[in-house]
């Protein structure tokens, strides 16, 4: 029995705030696999495997051939806060890295069974491997084993720490599995939406020792090459470039002075480039499971946009869901990334200007092709 009385204030301990906080940077499979995932694009791989047993509920390895992880860093890669990306919080406003808060891999530290990194760097001609404990300090370090160049971590017993989230996860595990798959799908068909090399992805999953091979990208720049990749080439004939450009009004520095509001209104151009569905073909009933979507290059959920592209679509074709890859390239300063831990959400300013100037786009350039396709309205 405790001597305090019962409705003190007492402050958490710090283990369990760890876990809180961490349970809100990977909320599930597929931010687990995406943190990973961004941690290989950001050490500059070009070639990433993605290794799931029992979709994930057992464990997921992410391997890579990025840069490596330099002894020196050993004893703070688990640590939460800590990152090699992002010196000053001034850079925030110019981040070009996927990761930059260091809070993915102590969040997985905190939240699974084991997490185990294997790592070689250009200067060491050998792989060390670190197994992390929960806190994400280091618990062993291993001598010398052969590895190339790059890094391997691999996260067993994802949420065990939290028996209700991995219930949970037990449950619906197909369910996460593919939406971490479609995850994977995003990040197979990004570098192609903008001419950065591609990266060789492949993605398996073993189930009672049997693999079995999920997706695997070749290596193209070419965004039809890609989904030609992915999901076979006759996909090819059904799908159009997505190509807007429109204006979108935005108000920005609203100002609260003296008890005086000021606003300026300015004028972002907004590109959109990717590929669509013809009106004729649609996605078929299991289109929405084929819509990415991108903010500067970065997969993210952006529900609203979407929402208003499949209502513009279903003016053409009502009955289909479109195939969607779309990247809105936007001024850096009209989305804010950091506004959830997860980062997935992105908070776009004015982003009712953006869904109106969006719909118009669309329909103008569904229409002008209206000639072409044929519409079924039937
Ligand atoms: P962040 O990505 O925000 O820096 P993380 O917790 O995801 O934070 O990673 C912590 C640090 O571990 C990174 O800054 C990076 O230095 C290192 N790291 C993690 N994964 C890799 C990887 N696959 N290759 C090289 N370095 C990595
Ligand atoms: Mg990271």
């Amino acid at each position: 029995e405790s001597s305090l009385p019962h409705n003190a204030v007492k402050p958490i301990d710090q283990h369990a705030i760890h876990q809180l906080t961490s349970g809100q940077v990977v909320i599930d499979l597929q931010t687990a696999v995406k943190e990973l995932v961004e941690n290989s694009l950001d050490a500059k791989a070009t070639n990433i495997e993605v290794r799931f047993k029992d979709y994930g509920l057992k464990s997921i390895e992410v391997i890579d051939n990025g840069t490596g992880i330099g002894s020196e860093d050993f004893d703070s890669i688990g640590l939460k806060h800590h990152t090699s990306k992002l010196a000053a919080f001034e850079d925030l406003t110019s981040v070009t890295t996927f990761g930059f808060r260091g809070e993915a891999l102590s969040s997985l530290c905190a939240l699974s069974a084991s997490v185990v990194i294997t790592t070689a760097t250009a200067h060491t001609p050998f792989g060390t491997i670190l197994e992390l404990n929960r806190d994400g300090t280091v618990k062993s370090r291993s001598g010398k084993v052969a590895r190339q160049r790059g890094t391997t971590v691999s996260v067993s017993g994802l949420f065990t720490p939290l028996p209700v989230r991995r219930k949970e996860l037990e449950r619906n595990v197909k369910r996460e599995f593919g939406k971490a798959l479609h995850l994977l799908n995003a990040y197979a068909l990004v570098p192609c939406t903008h001419g950065v090399p591609a990266v060789l992805l492949s993605v398996s999953n073993t189930v009672q020792g049997k693999k079995s091979v999920q997706l695997r990208t070749d290596g193209s720049d070419s965004l039809r090459a890609a989904v030609s990749a992915l999901w076979g080439p006759k996909m090819l004939e059904n799908i159009v470039e997505l190509n807007l450009d429109f204006d979108v009004e935005t108000e920005r520095s609203v100002l609260r002075r003296r008890g005086q509001e000021t606003s300026n209104t300015m004028t972002s151009g907004v590109r959109v480039r990717g590929l669509i569905s013809k009106f004729s073909v649609g996605g078929g009933r299991t289109g929405i499971d084929r819509q990415f979507f991108y903010i500067n290059h970065r997969p993210c959920n952006i529900s609203k946009v979407q929402k208003a592209l499949n209502e513009v679509y279903r003016t053409f074709n009502m009955h289909q869901s479109p195939f969607i890859v779309a990247d809105f390239i936007l001024p850096p300063d009209s989305c804010d990334i950091n506004v959830s831990p997860d980062k997935r959400t992105i908070l776009l300013h004015s982003e009712s200007s953006l869904i109106e100037a969006l719909k118009h786009a669309v329909t103008d350039s569904f229409s002008s092709s209206r000639s072409t396709f044929t519409v079924n309205t039937s």
